[in-house]
């Protein structure tokens, strides 16, 4: 039981804990609003206090995402030698171009093919090559399962498929001098081994209409084909453009497990209905956008925005450059002379203005295709990221990364060829 004293202690106690609290409340009330009022700015400088508000509201709006995407040229022919493929990477590393396909490694066999392979063996999956067809003693019966042949050695060295050159059709002749047709028969056995080894069959067929009306000024690519008069296929016993793409197209019809890149977008820029009843027609047809941007450039730009976002896991970014020892092309000749590189870089730069702006009446990337200017399509982050990069990632790259991992598991290198002297026509690019 408590005593009265007890009690009296407790009062006591409990009184100056109250009188202690609350000399300790109004002390720090006091000390809070001394800090408060030492914090709370001058006249006058109020708006550098509230200044993160309006700061915000006038900020820049945030980079777009676009413009960070790095790209995989699907579609470039450089000379393996020191001097080109240099110039080739400082121009890639400055436009983030991380990975890119040499469509012109050569014919198996050739100094070309082999320099071509030492070169990719150093850069392992940041580049893939396609090889190329040797059309000598095509009249041979044996040519065929020789370049079948060929074909398997070079996907085993680590290549991604074939390119054929629009020589075919357009160039290469039988002995009797008839062009060798692009639905050759004779050409099976290799469409028959790409089925078998998953080689990709990059193909060139025809050129752009133009070239196959005549070179007047009428002509709408008078200038380029006043510099390369060559590129002109009027006339004479050229097949005509429509009938170059039908022979094609019974092609991919006659070899649907085989997977066909139809470069320069499909080779009929020129028709967009063309070019979507072909893709819906061949699930196995992909296309690229190389050297072409001139002449999609001028469709109505929702028409074009329709079909890249309708397509767009089967469309490839490419640019067609060029780098030999003599200099570079830009998806075509040049009026003053080879290019330099800043004109490489502006190229670069055209093509992601087409694709990531809504810009009109521009220059395209290549004015001698051509004297009209383009219109931006504005495509959104994610179907420019396919086009820009998955695409080429799981139609070429991926395969070719597991090819260098495999590589390096394996102590020895791949083997070497003897290189022998070959006539395979001078990759041209177009
Ligand atoms: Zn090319």
């Amino acid at each position: 039981m408590p005593t009265m004293r007890h009690v009296l202690s407790l009062t006591i106690c409990l009184s100056l804990t109250i009188c202690l609290s609350l000399t300790i409340c109004v002390t720090a009330g006091l000390a809070f609003t001394a800090c408060t009022r030492d914090i709370t700015p001058p006249k006058g400088t109020q708006a550098v206090a509230s200044a993160p508000t309006k700061k915000a509201k006038t900020q820049k709006p945030p980079r777009d995402p676009r413009k960070d995407l790095h790209l995989i040229d699907s579609h470039v022919h450089l000379t393996p030698l020191p001097g080109p493929m240099r110039l080739a990477l400082r121009l890639f590393a400055e436009i983030r171009v991380d990975k890119f396909a040499v469509k012109s490694a050569g014919n198996p066999g050739t100094p070309r093919y082999a320099a071509t392979l030492r070169w990719a063996q150093r850069l392992g999956d940041r580049m893939a090559f396609f090889t190329n067809i040797d059309w000598e003693d095509i009249d041979k019966p044996t040519w065929a399962k020789r370049e079948a042949d060929k074909i398997e050695r070079a996907m085993k060295d680590g290549a991604s498929g074939i390119k054929i050159f629009k020589a075919l059709g357009l160039g290469v002749r039988l002995k009797d001098g008839s062009l060798v047709k692009v639905d050759d028969p004779r050409l099976d056995p290799i469409f028959k081994r790409c089925e078998k080894t998953g080689a990709i069959v990059a193909w060139h067929v025809a050129d752009p209409v133009a070239f196959f009306k005549p070179t007047t000024p009428k002509n709408e690519r008078y200038a380029e084909l006043s510099l390369a008069p060559d590129w002109s296929f009027y006339g004479k016993d050229y097949p005509s453009h429509e009938a170059l793409l039908a022979a094609r197209d019974r092609v991919i019809a006659k070899f649907p497990k085989v997977t066909f890149l139809g470069i320069h977008f499909a080779n009929y820029p020129e028709s967009l209905t063309y070019v979507a009843k072909t893709l819906d027609r061949f699930p196995n047809l992909y296309i690229d956008i190389s050297a072409r941007v001139p002449e999609i450039g001028r469709h109505p730009v929702a028409k074009l925005k329709a079909l890249f976002t309708r397509y767009q896991r089967r469309i490839l970014f490419g640019t067609d450059l060029i780098i030999t020892p003599r200099g570079m092309q830009l998806g075509s000749v040049a009026k003053n002379g080879p290019p330099g590189y800043d004109d490489a870089v502006r190229y670069y730069q055209v093509h992601r203005r087409f694709f990531e702006t809504a810009d009109k009446n521009f220059d395209h990337p290549t004015p001698i295709q051509g004297d009209w200017k383009i219109n931006g399509i504005d495509l959104p982050l994610s179907v420019l990221k396919n086009i820009y990069r998955d695409n080429a990632e799981r139609l070429i790259f991926a395969k070719r990364h597991a090819f260098v991992a495999r590589q390096r598991t394996t102590t020895r290198p791949a083997p070497g060829h003897t290189p022998r002297p070959t006539t395979h026509p001078t990759p041209t690019g177009k």
